[in-house]
């Protein structure tokens, strides 16, 4: 089985204002970068469309019709100091919910070897009720759920590398302990979420880096907090926050990581995803702001994803 890559041209549709880091560009660097004949077994599927009633997993109908009926119908708003919507911003971010809900339907009906979806816009810091951080819903926490309600997954871990906490996916799974949330971020930094101390039901797990962390530190949370988190949780479904803006290129933050390591917390998941999920493991796209360093470092990612 192969990997698979879900994208769709309306995800560059979904506009931010000029010189917002979370541009249309991140995808097309990334597309560019995955042309290479390398990439050329990854199985290539156009994003289905999304299925709104899924966003109700995560957020409640009230906040859904807020979003709704703050998408203008030309330029682009504000909803909050750094997050914005542009006409196709509804459209957007439903069919990355789609692709992600599709991502799971492929792991756990045998169609993929695993998944990597290049949408955006990101997810992880949309709370319950708050849209925030260039994030409007939050797909993965979305996705989560729908596994647990279409495929019966009893138990699904979110591995979030993004530079940035997670706030979002903390928030939504507070009390919920089926579903295990792992976080390696710098602190402090924006959203300012993320300290060991927050840990939910028990399956909350933040491993914050101070600034100016590299390689080791990064690895040494994983071993020692977040594998070791899903070896107990056993989880049947392995989802990546895959954020590359701990990449030592990046604008937004001060951790030095090169692609070597995300190519290493990729085979990481991977071996847990053996071992624990019948290898069923999706990774969705979140941050990652220069555009070399985003897109040496999908590259990697996904070469190491084929790598099965
Ligand atoms: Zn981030």
């Amino acid at each position: 089985m192969a990997t698979r890559l879900y994208t769709h041209p309306i995800f560059l549709e979904h506009l931010t204002p000029p010189g917002h880091p979370e541009r249309p560009d991140r995808l097309r660097a990334i597309e560019r970068v995955l042309d290479d004949e390398a990439f050329s077994a990854l199985e290539r599927v156009k994003a289905p469309e999304g299925d709104e009633a899924t966003i109700l997993y995560a957020h409640p109908e009230n906040f859904v019709e807020r979003v709704r009926a703050a998408i203008p119908e030309s330029g682009i708003v504000s909803i909050d100091a750094d997050t914005s919507a542009s006409p196709k911003s509804w459209q957007a971010v439903v069919t990355a919910i789609g692709a992600a809900n599709a991502a799971v339907d492929d792991v756990f009906e045998g169609r993929a070897a695993n998944v990597f979806v290049a949408a955006r816009p990101p997810g992880h810091h949309a709370e319950k009720t708050t849209a925030m951080g260039f994030c409007l819903f939050n797909t993965a926490a979305i996705a989560a759920r729908y596994a647990q309600k279409k495929h019966h997954a009893e138990r699904v871990a979110i591995v979030d590398w993004d530079v940035h906490h997670g706030n979002g996916t903390q928030d939504i799974f507070w009390d919920d302990p089926s579903v295990l949330y792992c976080s390696t971020h710098q602190m402090p930094l924006y959203p300012g979420t993320g300290a060991k101390s927050e840990t939910g039901a028990g399956n909350i797990v933040n491993a914050p880096l101070a600034p100016q962390t590299g390689s080791d530190l990064f690895r040494d949370a994983f071993l020692s907090r977040v594998l070791p988190s899903i070896d107990a949780f056993q989880p049947d479904l392995i989802i990546i926050s895959a954020g590359f803006d701990a990449h030592h290129r990046d604008p937004l933050a001060e951790i030095n990581l090169t692609e070597d390591d995300f190519d290493w917390a990729t085979g990481q998941l991977m071996e847990r995803a053996a071992r624990h999920s019948g290898n069923r493991l999706v990774s969705l796209l979140e941050g990652g702001y220069d555009l070399q360093g985003l897109a040496f470092s999908v590259a990697a990612h996904v070469g190491r994803l084929m790598k099965g």
